[in-house]
């Protein structure tokens, strides 16, 4: 076991708290660190860069959120907006504010990419995805609640596609994870870094893990091939073909939680440029929190495109209310 994977066995892995989200995956120079299938965390190869080939490396430590020395982020806000498309489009979660936003930023060439989470199309298991046209964005809008890929670990193909100006899309422990790999002044990890120009977080009070939570809906008769739609509002709330929705108490998916969830207590993804959820707002928008001027940058350039409706009315302690509620749980 070399030193890198030991620290992070003993102090994350072992421990149950890797969020899995693959930051240490994407960055690791001599691809060492993977997932298997329905694994809480990377599993080691056996050949690491600095045991084995005695280079200083400790990169997959750099960027795991769980290490991180600091508290969870303050999470500034400069402004808050409700934001909804003009015209919807069919996929998107709330307003479809967020897929407006990256859309029309790689449309403007502000962007070249664009790392989210889309579904497998036979499957229903989400995948992560590097999106390069608005086209491909935009048939991944939608949230996934459950988690079966280490989303960061595409930045590897950022990296090999020669990209330089991607966003990155997800939940607060990606968006931390995304932050740290933007800052870090690592030698090995400045190279993601200088990518990542804007960093997009979701709202989050935890994920599923992929196999246990199709697993309880098999139990209640429920087959993923059969879901068109999902939200959590309070409750699971799952569409099914032909528009039937059925409302199903969270505590019944405790089980399915991943672990590394439990150790979470950022609701709201503090360390993004633009947080975006649910709540706060009237059904069919999104609670847009720009927490910094890149941020407002993005915000202001997709308003240009005409298609983005904005109001001011945010119930700000609604969210507030989820944030206590999190940091009390976690
Ligand atoms: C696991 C999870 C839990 C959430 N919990 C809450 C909550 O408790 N309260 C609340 O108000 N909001 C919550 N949200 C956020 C909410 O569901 C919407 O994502 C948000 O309101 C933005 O809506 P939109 O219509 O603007 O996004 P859309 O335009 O639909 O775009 C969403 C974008 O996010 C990407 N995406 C979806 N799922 C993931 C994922 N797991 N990881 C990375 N990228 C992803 C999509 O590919 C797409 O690019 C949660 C989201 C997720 C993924």
């Amino acid at each position: 076991m070399s030193e890198c994977s030991t620290r992070l066995r003993e102090q994350v892995w072992d421990l149950g708290r890797c969020s899995g989200c693959g930051g240490c995956v994407g960055i690791c120079p001599a691809d060492a660190l993977y997932f298997d299938i329905g694994e809480m965390h990377p599993r080691f190869s056996g050949y690491c860069k600095q045991e084995t080939d005695g280079v200083s490396c400790n990169a997959c430590n750099e960027v795991c959120p769980r290490l991180a020395e600091t508290a969870a982020p303050v999470g500034s806000v400069l402004r808050v907006v409700a934001a909804k498309r003009e015209v919807p489009i069919s996929q998107q979660q709330s307003g479809g504010a967020v897929t407006y936003i990256l859309a029309q930023a790689l449309d403007a060439g502000l962007l070249d990419g664009v790392i989210t989470m889309s579904v497998d199309r036979f499957s229903q298991a989400p995948i992560a995805v590097l999106n390069t046209s608005s086209g491909q964005l935009i048939e991944s809008a939608g949230s996934r609640y459950n988690w079966n890929a280490p989303l960061l670990s595409v930045l590897k193909e950022a990296n090999r596609w020669r990209l330089s100006r991607i966003a990155v899309v997800g939940t607060p422990c990606i968006v931390s994870a995304a932050r740290m790999i933007a800052e870090s002044s690592h030698d090995l990890v400045v190279p993601y870094g200088k990518m990542i120009r804007l960093i997009v977080g979701l709202f989050c009070t935890e994920s599923f893990d992929h196999m246990a939570f199709i697993q309880t809906l098999a139990e209640k008769g429920i087959s993923t091939g059969d879901i068109t739609g999902m939200d959590v509002k309070g409750a699971l709330v799952v569409t099914l073909r032909g528009g039937v929705q059925q409302k199903l108490p969270l505590a019944e998916f405790e089980e399915a939680i991943r672990p590394g969830c439990h150790v979470c207590d950022d609701f709201s993804a503090g360390d993004a440029d633009i947080s975006a959820g649910s709540v706060g707002t009237a059904g069919g928008w999104t609670t847009l929190l720009i927490r910094t001027k890149t941020g407002e940058q993005f915000l202001q350039d997709a308003v240009l495109g005409k298609g983005l409706l904005i109001e001011e009315n945010v119930d700000m302690e609604v969210v507030g209310k989820f944030e206590k509620e999190k940091k009390e749980r976690s």
